[in-house]
């Protein structure tokens, strides 16, 4: 019988070069940019190594008016930033991949805070980069800004063909080009040959691409990222308005089309909003329109979605950004038929948080993103054990799994003990609260490989104590014992507690995993600011409560702003008629009532409440640990671990980061030096300029 996923490891010819298959590691942006081009190279190259047949990098500055500082993204903005990239290209093409290299000018997303130069754009506007507050406005562009623009963007992709990239891109997309703020009607209010009729708007992106070929065509593929739709309705680009006449327009110039939905939050939309496949229905018709191969994305995953938008004519080649970090031997898993070990993205954002906060990426499903260079991290190889020992680890939430996991690959003898009778921790609990059931795909892909692991032993329903560890007679102990939600209110600003959470009217997030909900009128106090308050008020909107979400901080879900979903969870949240009261500290309980100071009010402010779900901080379960203090000192236990939210409570990629790297350092001499290394630029060895 012929393979079904063949298809997939079909060569593309895109223009003057062939991509090996259909797997097409989009640009993304990692949080390392140039700063990091040791630890960015070797992240691509792995990317390489696992199979995606063309690797791409983030976005790429062409210029110092396109200076996206304090975000660390590409730099091309003269020759000095060649070796960089040149090191990039030299590890894509190591495993026989194609590298893109993603030009920029991000015309009024660049607040130039480095550069300090005037940003650029159709018209003068408020910059709308850099969180979108920045007070600075940018400056209308002259018939000389346009000239100039193009020949920025032709001596970039000239020297992007002299260092060896196979693909070069003129980038349309997310609302953060320049180009694409020319095609808005919304940012360009031009009367000259750049505004007015969509074919005005769209004349800098033709030029951009007519020069691209003309200086590279010969020997890279040309490239275009659009967003087809903005989902802005008529404010915005659509599918089947605008987006779709630019295409027809420019169907055959470019070589490949690389279309997504814009701006970033609905292109990179997390599970609980979006599934696999969601952004079909706005990109599928590209096809119909060009004979050029055209990579979109959607979160994919799953093989057979992969040949099915294949066969249905929907795309040529597998986009990925985030399937290829959650899995970077992803291609090369489908081609060797081991489907069952794909670690599947969870979409939860926390690759995106990264690059937000400034930091290389990271990943909760796969603890070795960002790790390649600075900890030589592989994400399928792992050193074998040093001796033939047994651990013991207790807790099986993500770092207690992660942990067995990773020891049982290296080929130790490993015990799994939990307390509860199902295994899987937070994960496993939090995975059936609403919308986030993907995120049980933490817990499945690792049972999936213990129960491959003849060496490690899972024993669920076993509440491990000081006394059961010195029977048991293990010589190491790996505690991943959780954490649980305090009951007294303590949280950041609030050392005190809160008067009043004795009452039986106070829940925790943990009840509610539980199954024990309040009825009636339920205030979430949400001093936590990540998903979960959000959740919760959403899980007991279902149930029937009336719930209002109040929080000290100024947005609801404060901190989803850095996984791109707060604006979906405030609308989802009203949508449902939760009351939202922010900037609100909860100070009091009183019977039936909640009393608050606002930041918004100069007099306390009362909510009438039946019951309190408290979101505040968390109480690391390190009990075992401390009694096992003991049996260390006194040598009936060689070795001694306190991981996960047991050491410190944190988000689950924390906790399968440390999980991993418990796993790594075990048999190793941990001696207190930084653990890492560190990207001093220009490197160890010296770069030469080409
Ligand atoms: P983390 O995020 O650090 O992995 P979790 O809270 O998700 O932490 O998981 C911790 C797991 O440890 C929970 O499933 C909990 O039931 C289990 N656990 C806690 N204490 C014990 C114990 N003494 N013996 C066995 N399992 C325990
Ligand atoms: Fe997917 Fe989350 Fe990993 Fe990003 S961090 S790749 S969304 S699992």
């Amino acid at each position: 019988m012929s393979n079904p996923f063949a298809i997939l490891f079909e060569p593309v010819r895109i223009g003057p070069v062939t991509a090996p298959n259909r797997f097409y590691q989009v640009p993304h942006c990692n949080g390392m940019g140039w700063r990091m081009p040791e630890s960015l190279a070797a992240m691509r190259g792995i990317k390489a190594e696992g199979g995606w047949g063309v690797v791409c990098t983030e976005e790429v500055e062409i210029h110092h008016t396109s200076d996206l500082s304090p975000y660390f993204e590409g730099r091309l903005w003269d020759r000095e930033d060649l070796p960089a990239l040149a090191r990039m290209v030299e590890s894509v093409h190591a495993h026989g991949a194609l590298a893109a290299i993603e030009l920029v000018h991000n015309g009024a997303n660049a607040v130039n805070l480095y550069s300090r130069a005037a940003p650029l754009a159709p018209r003068s506007m408020s910059v709308i980069g850099a969180g979108g507050y920045e007070p600075v406005q940018t400056r209308r562009m002259s018939k000389a800004d346009f000239r100039d623009v193009r020949r920025w963007h032709r001596d970039a992709a000239l020297r992007a063909r002299d260092i060896g990239f196979d693909i070069v891109y003129c980038y349309a997309g997310h609302q953060l080009t320049l180009p694409m703020h020319l095609l808005s009607r919304r940012f360009n209010d031009r009367h000259d040959e750049y505004g007015g009729p969509l074919v005005n708007r769209v004349r800098l992106l033709r030029e951009l691409i007519e020069d691209t070929r003309d200086a590279v065509g010969d020997r890279c593929g040309v490239a275009v990222r659009l967003a087809v739709d903005e989902l802005m309705g008529d404010e915005g680009v659509t599918s089947e308005g605008e987006g779709r006449d630019i295409v027809a327009m420019l169907a055959e110039l470019p070589d490949l089309w690389d279309v997504n939905i814009s701006g970033w939050s609905n292109d990179s939309a997390t599970s609980r909003f979006e599934k696999e496949g969601y952004q079909e229905r706005y990109c599928g018709f590209v096809k119909s329109l060009t004979s050029k191969p055209v990579v979109g994305v959607g979160r994919y995953t799953s093989p057979d979605a992969m040949v099915s938008a294949i066969r249905r004519g929907v795309l040529d080649l597998i986009g990925a950004a985030r399937p290829s970090i959650a899995d970077p031997f992803l291609p090369a898993k489908i081609r060797e038929g081991r489907h069952d070990e794909i670690r599947e993205c969870i979409g939860c954002n926390i690759c995106v948080a990264a690059d937000s906060r400034h930091v290389p990426i990271r990943c909760t499903q796969n603890p070795t993103m960002g790790e390649e260079w600075r900890r030589g991290w592989h994400p399928e190889v792992i050193a074998p054990r040093h001796a033939d020992e047994q651990v013991l680890v207790v807790g099986s939430g993500p770092a207690g799994l992660e942990c067995a996991r990773a020891l049982g690959q290296r080929g130790y003898s490993v015990v799994l003990a939990e307390a509860r009778d199902e295994l899987g921790g937070r994960v496993a609990r939090e995975a059936r609260l609403p919308g986030l059931a993907e995120w049980r795909r933490v817990v499945d892909w690792r049972l999936g490989r213990l129960r491959r692991m003849p060496n490690v032993a899972t024993y669920p329903g076993s509440l491990v104590t000081a006394a059961d560890v010195e029977e048991f007679g293990a010589p190491h102990v790996i505690v991943a014992t959780g954490a649980t939600w305090r009951r007294d209110g303590v949280g950041r600003n609030q050392w005190r507690g809160i008067p009043g959470v004795d009452a039986r009217s106070v829940f925790t997030p943990d009840d509610i995993m539980d199954g024990r909900l309040p009825t009636g009128r339920v205030l979430v106090y949400d001093n936590d600011h990540f998903y979960l308050g959000g959740v919760i008020a959403e899980q007991l909107t279902a149930a029937g409560c009336e719930v209002t979400l109040a929080t000290p901080a100024a947005l609801v879900s404060f901190w989803t702003q850095h996984t791109l979903e707060q604006e979906r969870i405030q609308r989802r949240l009203l949508g449902l008629g939760v009351r939202l009261l922010t900037e609100h500290t909860l100070t009091m309980l009183l019977p039936g009532v909640a009393a608050c100071t606002s930041a918004r009010a100069l007099d306390p402010v009362q909510i009438e409440c039946d019951a309190v779900v408290l979101l505040t901080d968390r109480l690391p379960d390190d009990a075992l640990h401390a009694s096992l203090l003991p049996l260390l000192g006194d040598g009936r236990l060689r070795s001694l671990r306190c991981i996960g939210d047991a050491e410190a409570p944190g988000i689950i990629a924390q906790a399968v980061f440390q999980g991993h790297l418990a796993a790594r350092e075990f048999g190793t001499d941990v001696d207190g030096a930084t653990p890492f290394r560190v990207e001093r630029w220009p490197g160890e060895a010296p770069l030469v300029l080409p």
